[in-house]
């Protein structure tokens, strides 16, 4: 295991990921295995911050509380996954740095949803870095989720790490498998994940915004906005001399693609 770079002071990098199936929680595989690796890799942080795509509310809310639970929000899974629990505390400090002047709401009630701890489990199994979540709030648009990123990004200096966890293209009605293969993408679904790469390299983030008018493929891939929302906090948080780097680009079950991406 490498050992952790002490990095207080220094700048985080930000990170989306694509969290797919809550199973990644506890299989070992490609995907969980490179999440185990960013945790031992990356500078570590003295706080996480997570958007995760399972958490949506009327005005954007933050968890404050002590000890967040561990939220089993999905069905039709196996009872290891149910008992899983991620035991992080959270952080009165933060919750009150995301407070700030924004719109924002304390919440005593939320936890961590599978968004944030399927991906943390394996980041830092050890739970030993509080986490905080915010909400998406259902009433922004898409370019006041941006701004509302965008008004994180000093926490980037005091050691936190913002986590968006959702999927690009993220089409469960659609979800297939191929003769028990998963490691595939229907052409729609590689063509809408080409455009979002090539857009975020080309920093075209307004066109990202404006998700709803990029056609039938991006339709597809985007059908309700909530897994594609935590990637433009991500991508805001970007300033112009960062670099994007893409791992875990492959699609998954037809329909999903896992591509993540470190700002750095
Ligand atoms: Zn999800």
């Amino acid at each position: 295991m490498t050992e952790h770079r002490n990095t207080d002071s220094a700048r985080m990098p930000a990170l989306f990921v694509g969290h797919g199936s809550p199973m990644n929680a506890i299989e070992e595989n490609a995907f969980s295995l490179s999440w185990r690796s960013l945790g031992q890799t990356l500078p570590r942080p003295r706080a996480i911050l997570c958007i995760s795509a399972h958490w949506e509310t009327f005005g954007a809310h933050v968890t404050a509380m002590e000890r967040p639970r561990t939220i089993h929000d999905f069905g039709g899974f196996p009872p290891e996954l149910y008992a899983v629990q991620y035991p992080a505390s959270g952080s009165r400090w933060l919750a009150e740095a995301v407070l700030g002047n924004r719109a924002v709401t304390p919440d005593q009630a939320w936890g961590l949803d599978h968004g944030c701890w399927s991906v943390l489990k394996n980041m830092y199994p050890e739970a030993d870095v509080p986490v905080v979540q915010l909400s998406l709030d259902r009433n922004l648009t898409p370019r006041e989720h941006f701004a509302l990123g965008k008004s994180l990004s000093g926490l980037r200096d005091q050691g936190v790490l913002v986590i968006g966890s959702g999927n690009l293209v993220h089409n469960l009605r659609l979800l297939a498998f191929s003769e028990g293969q998963t490691a595939f993408g229907f052409d729609w679904a590689l063509e809408a994940n080409a455009l979002f790469k090539r857009l975020i390299d080309e920093g075209a983030f307004d066109t990202l915004m404006a998700y709803e008018t990029l056609g039938r493929a991006v339709q597809l891939a985007v059908p309700t906005p909530e897994h594609f929302l935590p990637a433009l906090y991500v991508l805001a948080l970007k300033t112009s001399g960062e670099r994007i780097r893409y791992f875990n680009d492959e699609p998954w079950g037809g329909s999903l693609t896992m591509t993540s991406f470190l700002v750095e």
